[in-house]
């Protein structure tokens, strides 16, 4: 089972009302600098600060009967469920090691969600997942493997080209890859001289090296200012692997200076985005990418660390 334009249509149907429209905006300053438009889909302007609440709302929605939903994802997946659970009145159980810093399971409980601390890992935190499914009837909803989550990222896809007009370039911030194989399916269906090109952190691409090996590969996670992008595409990838491959134009990799560049630039226009979220301006700002024609990247996610922010933006002083 894989994923089609007609399900990206369905998902946008049945998300409307429950996640935002977000804004298309042109970076007029970089528009300028590289003399082709340059257009921003603000995604971190969704009520929970990522994208993600698209896939999760179109994932919960789509369920047939379900007594709750799972997941072992505290960062922007998380929030999505945790979020999209409670507005259409279900359950959401999150399952934590005790390693998660106090204040993520903090916010994840104030969005609703039961909270599990098992164990020390993330593994055992994934073990748990599994066993609320098997004895306790729970769903489990991954953050990017699965059909309804990839149709949910892909109705940003039907939003880029809805008054007509499609770009040359579209740059996707790319990890599990369920974001950039869902744009890329819409997209392809619809404008397929459009090219879509993934983006990844220098440090611990899983897809990146999983396209170049030819199957899916782990990696070691490090330390990166794109920390939503860190994490591996599961050796038993089922969908986004294939659809990557057999879809992207490219893959690109940027460093943590650019990252950090393009969350600098970013602020400065007033769009407070985190690294995840930088990663296309950061091709384009570092000439990684040479746009050829208009070029949208995707501001997917704001969740970032506000003194880190403060921070960075100082340094830019
Ligand atoms: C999850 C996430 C991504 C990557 O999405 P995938 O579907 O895993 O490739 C990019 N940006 C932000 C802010 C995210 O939370």
């Amino acid at each position: 089972m894989s994923v089609t334009l007609d399900d990206i249509r369905a998902a946008s149907a049945r998300i409307r009302g429950h996640v935002a429209e977000t804004p298309l905006l042109r970076d007029d300053a970089l528009s300028a600098r590289l003399g082709q438009p340059v257009l921003m889909k603000c995604e971190y302007a969704q009520p929970t600060g990522a994208f993600k609440l698209r896939g999760a709302t179109n994932a919960i929605l789509s369920l047939g009967d379900a007594r709750g939903v799972v997941t072992a994802s505290t960062g922007n997946h998380g929030r999505a469920l945790a979020h999209a659970a409670r507005a259409l009145g279900l359950p959401a159980t999150v399952c934590l090691s005790r390693l998660v810093p106090a204040n993520k399971v903090d916010a994840i409980r104030a969005l609703g969600a039961q909270v599990r601390i098992i164990g020390d890992s993330q593994d055992q935190a994934m073990a748990e997942v599994a066993r609320a499914v098997t004895d306790d009837g729970l769903t489990q909803i991954p953050p990017f493997d699965h059909a309804d989550v990839i149709a949910g990222q892909g109705t940003i896809g039907l939003e880029i080209g809805q008054n007509g007009d499609w770009p040359d370039a579209v740059l996707v911030p790319l990890s599990g890859g369920g974001l950039a194989a869902g744009i890329a399916v819409a997209i392809k269906a619809i404008s397929p001289a459009t090219r879509v090109i993934g983006i990844s952190m220098e440090n611990g691409a899983a897809m990146a090296a999983s396209l170049r090996a030819g199957h899916p590969v782990e990696v070691t996670e490090v330390a990166t200012l794109a920390d939503s992008l860190g994490g591996g595409i599961g050796l038993d990838n089922r969908l986004t692997f294939a659809l990557c491959r057999d879809l992207l134009d490219g893959v690109l990799l940027v460093s943590e200076a650019e990252i950090a560049a393009a969350i600098r630039h970013l602020g400065q226009a007033g769009h407070m985005v985190e690294g995840a979220g930088a990663v296309g301006h950061a091709a384009l700002l570092s000439a990684k990418f040479t746009p050829q024609g208009p070029t949208v990247t995707i501001l997917s996610g704001g969740n970032i660390d506000p003194a880190l922010h403060a921070r960075l933006m100082e340094a830019a002083a």
